[in-house]
This record gives C-alpha cells, structure tokens and sequence, in this order.
C-alpha cells in the first residue's frame, strides 16, 4: 500500500473538473482504495507532492502506429495515399527483422511513457514476431498497451510483402498474436486490427469480424479519414465507411476507429449504438484528413471520442500537445479559415471544445472509448498517474515554459490551463502506471 498527498485534477464529464486541492490517495496493488481530502486523513503518507507538483491522470493516446516511428516528421507534406506507399510501407517492411523492431519499440515506448503516455493503442506491424515483441515491450517498461497485429490482404493495396498470404492466413496470424499477447501480463491486452478497409478484402474483414464475436477481442482500424480513404470506400461498396464496418461485425463495443473525419450523422448515430468510439488525432487532421473531425456532433450523438497522436501521421510524441491542438482546431472548424467566405459561411457553428474537455478526451474519455478502468483519481480505478512539477516566478527551467506565478496563477482554473497546454516531459517527475513509477526525470 502507499499513500499520496497530492494536489490532484481529473474530469469525469467533458465539462466537469475536479479540482482535489489537498488530498490522499492510497493505492493498494496498483489500485485506487481511498480518496480523501487530507483534513479527514491525517495519518503519515509516503509521497507528499503538495506544493511541488500538480498530478494528473495518465494520458491514454487512442491511436499509435508504433513501426512508424522512426519516420516520425517526414514526407508529412504528401497526400495520405502517398505517403504510405511512398513512406510508410517500405519503412513497415523492415520489421520483419526482430531485432530491428526490438530496438525501436524500446525507444518508442520509454519516450512515449516520459511524454505521461500511461496507456497506449498500438497497430503494430504485419509481422507475428515483431508485433508479440511490442507487447512484451510495454509489459517489461510497464506501459498499459493495446496491441495489435494489422491484417491487410488487398491484392491491388497492398505491397506483397505487407501482404497477409491468405484472407484465412490473416486471420490465423490474428489468432495466433493475440494468443501470444494475451499471455504477458495485465498491462498488455491484444486487438483486433484490420489495417481499414482499403488494404484488406472482403473475405478477410469478414474473418476479423468474426473472430471479434468468437473472442470478445477488441477492434481497432481506420474508418473515414481523409477525402481519398472515404471515398475509395464508397466506390467499392456504396456505402459509408463506417455502415461497411459493421456490416462486416467490426463495429463493436470499444472498437477504436481512427480519425473519423468524414464520418455523416448517420455514421456517428450508428457508432455510438454499437459502443464503438473515434480516436480523434487533431494534428493527424491538419496534414491529413481534408477535414477537422467535430469532437462536439460527435458527443452530442453520444459517440465515444478519445485522442491520438496517430504516430506517423501525426509528428508529435505526446498527448499533452494532442490537447491544446484539439482545442485549437475545433475553433477552427468553428470560424472557418477563408476570408473570401462570409463569416456565416465560413465555418460549422458550435465547434469548438475547451481546456477541459480536451483534458477529458485524454484521460476518462479514451478510458472509456476503451474500456480500461484508469483517466480518474477514483476508488476501483487503477492509478496510472503523472506528477507535474510546478516551478515558480523565475525559478523554473530553461527548458519549459511552465511557471506559476505568485498572486498571478493562484485561481485552480489558471493553473490548471496552465498544466495543460505547456507542461512537456522536462515537467513530468514522476509517471505511475498501475501504481508503479515506471518514469519520470526525478530519481528515485
Ligand atoms: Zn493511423
């Protein structure tokens, strides 16, 4: 058991913030027993961050493409389709050298978790081996992960080394890692992953979805991302993406569909019926998508929506920029961008989001997209935590822009933004995962 005083936010609600001003949390075995302001709990703590730190839940980041990480910030000027043939897929290739994905995932997931990524959704790659040894990365570092072996089958989509030989061999390789995955541990929890509908045939989609109701595993995949992707699916079905999904049994409880961007009101609609939910990737959406998904439709339809960094595509290692991004490009979508429109006709009113339901979607609403009981400080909840030190006036580091400032930042709202938008890895002293510190710039 140990006991934390801490100063504490989390949000159970896009617009509600608690603000846990001085407080204990005692977590035993990685769990969260008792929540008590410190006035009705004065007996000794172990770690008393009162004043030094402010502590967050971990973030959870929907929608990572881990063998994309050694091209992160490149050819992020083409068209998507272009960029995955021309990027992305000889880089995926590699990986059926083990040790070159070893040495990658070690990097990737220590950097991620020093960023407060506690919880993260990985598409790993085609290959068994590479994609179990991501798992058996995040069980060792101690990462909470979603890890999935990608199915892709598509003759004319795919290039043949990326290619599952068989739509009945991409389902056994499914079988087979997930088996594998499910086998280290409580951290690690395998998924369903058909890459989207473009790279994979009917047959092999057919297949996933079958296995997703066989084995109650959940899906991971693309679903309506950019002008191309949307409309590719259209072609060939002449339906929306997201209606195919589910044709195919892969529109499920907690299925995490990336993106989202093109989806129609009817898609969102059907979405939320089934449980499934969007990782929404804002800076994904600025170089990508042709389009800012709505954070706001999407909740008041009552679709599930966490955050992504959709490593590759995005081109930024955190959560924390994930949610100042999201902000920002809901006022986008909100007031529109060309001035030659008139202001009417420029954007889609009611838009944007704020601070906190930005901080929402990281924390409780990618929890709850899929289903794993962390993103809050409450009793039953696993404590997957980051601890913020908060400098103050000119004493701060160089290399942050964080500071509180006596009599300037003394309102919890104002620290709290604060916190959000400029706290980066230098801040982060401590990062707690299942109730173990597993990084952080603070010795021990
Ligand atoms: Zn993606």
């Amino acid at each position: 058991m140990t006991r934390y005083r801490i100063e504490a936010f989390h949000a159970d609600a896009p617009d509600r913030l608690d603000h846990l001003d001085d407080h204990v949390v005692t977590v035993t075995d990685g769990v969260i027993t008792a929540v008590s302001p410190r006035a009705d709990d004065p007996a000794p703590v172990d770690v008393d961050l009162v004043g030094s730190h402010v502590v967050l839940p971990g973030f959870v980041d929907a929608h990572v493409h881990a063998p994309q990480w050694p091209q992160l910030g490149t050819g992020l000027d083409l068209p998507l389709e272009r960029w995955l043939a021309e990027h992305t897929f000889p880089l995926e290739s590699r990986y059926a050298d083990a040790a070159f994905a070893a040495s990658v995932w070690r990097d990737l997931v220590a950097t991620l978790l020093a960023h407060g990524t506690t919880t993260a959704v990985y598409f790993a790659t085609r290959h068994l081996e590479a994609t179990v040894e991501l798992g058996r990365t995040c069980a060792a570092l101690g990462q909470r992960a979603l890890v999935g072996r990608v199915a892709m089958d598509h003759p004319e989509m795919t290039p043949p080394e990326l290619r599952d030989p068989s739509p009945a061999e991409g389902v056994e390789l499914t079988v087979e890692a997930n088996r594998r995955l499910g086998e280290l541990g409580p951290l690690v929890t395998p998924v369903i992953t058909p890459r989207f509908v473009p790279a994979c045939t009917d047959a092999l989609l057919a297949g996933l979805g079958d296995l997703a109701a066989s084995t109650g595993a959940i899906v991971q995949t693309h679903c309506s991302e950019s002008d191309w992707e949307h409309a590719h699916v259209a072609e060939r079905f002449g339906r929306s993406d997201t209606a195919v999904l589910d044709g195919f049994g892969l529109l499920r409880d907690h299925t995490v569909l990336a993106h989202g961007d093109h989806m129609g009101d009817d898609d969102l609609r059907l979405a939320a019926r089934r449980g499934a939910g969007v990782a929404h990737c804002p800076r994904s959406n600025m170089l990508f998508a042709n389009a800012v998904f709505g954070v706001r439709r999407a909740r008041a339809l009552g679709t599930r929506v966490g955050l992504g960094t959709d490593i590759a595509g995005g081109d930024q290692p955190g959560v924390a920029s994930q949610m100042s991004l999201a902000v920002a490009v809901s006022q986008m979508l909100e007031d529109g961008v060309d001035r030659d429109l008139a202001a009417e006709r420029r954007g889609a009113p009611g838009s944007r989001i704020d601070v906190v339901h930005a901080f929402w979607l990281a924390t409780a609403g990618g929890a709850d997209l899929i289903g794993q009981p962390v993103g809050r400080f409450e009793v039953g909840r696993r404590f997957d935590a980051l601890a913020v030190r908060v400098d103050t006036g000119g004493s701060g580091r160089a290399t942050s822009g964080l500071r509180f400032w006596d009599g300037v930042d003394d309102e919890p709202a104002r620290r709290f933004d604060k916190v959000v938008r400029l706290a980066g890895p230098a801040d982060l002293d401590h990062v707690w995962v299942d109730g173990v510190r597993r990084s952080g710039t603070m010795a021990e």
